[in-house]
């Protein structure tokens, strides 16, 4: 039951459909058989059903982040006993990209602790963009917020995807981050687009938000000029020492719910379950990937936290059927 603003939208390639709340809200809320049968039916008019693409994520700079997002472990503004480090040199992060790619990721992610680089980073991060691509991986960052002219200095050194998740609804955002703002970050998605990189957003479910929420979130990224190429959805991990460590967890049928509203908001997109999936059963994940999931990080640490053992998603993709795009 797919539901646009208007009739003209109707017409318009799926990029570009308009999405209203209560629309959204109307697909959320059917039967749960119902939405997992439009995500499963739409996800496999774009997608092979049974391929998921792999991506690795390694943390090139760690912690002392000058930002206070509620939920993060390297947090300068949370006391989370975790040391912070230097950029990571070329040759470490070339060793760990290579041994991703024979681990089957495609696309090799790195996050640094930072609210945006500074112009003393930048030359070093084009350096490593490039010792990365030459391993023949698809090359994605996530380095905080970025102005028009570091955009385009990234996707002229060939940077192919830009992460930054605007996390949660507008509404619920205040009560997760209070040092940049809701503006500031959808500022950021509009700069990588323009610049000509993909798009790599999504956000945090469990961290005290309501499903409407959640439904907002979504409402936000497919109204997006043009919906992320990947989009992220992750389940809050504890951190202890942040303020949201006690949030109540998200319900698991609400957060395969989300999943497939995302499918079926953002047909041609990468939907990946990403943090958090140590905490999820195997029939959990299964239904994420039926409800249209088809990305996962692999590799046992994500960022600062863990994520499931390749042994575990190799024993997980054996018993579902499913292949490494
Ligand atoms: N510092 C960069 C920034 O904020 O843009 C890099 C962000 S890095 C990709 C961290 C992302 O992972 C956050 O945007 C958040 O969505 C997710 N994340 C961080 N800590 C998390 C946690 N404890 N549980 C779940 N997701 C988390
Ligand atoms: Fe800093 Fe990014 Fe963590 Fe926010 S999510 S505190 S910006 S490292």
């Amino acid at each position: 039951m797919l539901d646009v603003e208007d009739d003209a939208n109707a017409a318009l390639p799926i990029k570009a459909q308009r999405w209203t709340g209560e629309a959204a809200w109307a697909v959320y809320r059917q039967p749960f058989n119902d939405l997992l049968f439009e995500a499963q039916t739409i996800h496999r008019r774009h997608f092979d059903p049974n391929r998921v693409q792999l991506s690795r994520l390694l943390n090139i700079k760690t912690g002392g982040c000058p930002e206070d997002c509620g939920y993060c472990s390297q947090s300068s503004h949370h006391a989370t006993g975790l040391a912070a480090s230097k950029l990571m040199d070329v040759d470490t992060i070339v060793a760990e990209a290579r041994k991703a790619k024979e681990g089957g990721a495609t696309r090799y992610c790195m996050g640094a602790a930072w609210r945006s680089p500074k112009a003393r980073d930048m030359d070093g991060i084009v350096e490593i963009i490039s010792a990365v691509k030459e391993q023949g991986l698809e090359t994605c960052m996530t380095l905080g917020m970025l102005d028009r002219e570091q955009a385009d200095r990234l996707a002229d050194s060939g940077l192919d995807y830009y992460n930054h998740n605007i996390d949660t609804s507008e509404r619920f955002y205040p009560n997760v981050v209070s040092t940049r703002t809701y503006a500031d970050r959808l500022e950021t998605l509009d700069n990588v687009r323009q610049s000509g990189m993909k798009v790599c957003c999504g956000g945090i479910l469990g961290l005290g938000e309501t499903e409407s929420d959640r439904v907002d979130m979504l409402v936000t990224l497919a109204n997006l000029s043009t919906p992320p190429e990947s989009v992220t959805i992750n389940k809050l991990i504890p951190i202890s020492g942040t303020p949201l460590a006690q949030s109540a967890p998200v319900d698991a049928l609400d957060f395969v719910r989300i999943v497939a509203l995302a499918r079926i908001m953002m047909p041609t997109s990468y939907v990946r379950l990403s943090a958090g999936r140590t905490a999820m059963s195997d029939e959990m994940q299964a239904l994420c990937f039926f409800a249209g999931a088809n990305s996962i990080f692999i590799g046992d640490t994500l960022l600062t936290a863990g994520n499931p053992e390749d042994a575990a998603d190799r024993k997980l993709f054996r018993r579902l059927g499913l292949e490494a795009l």
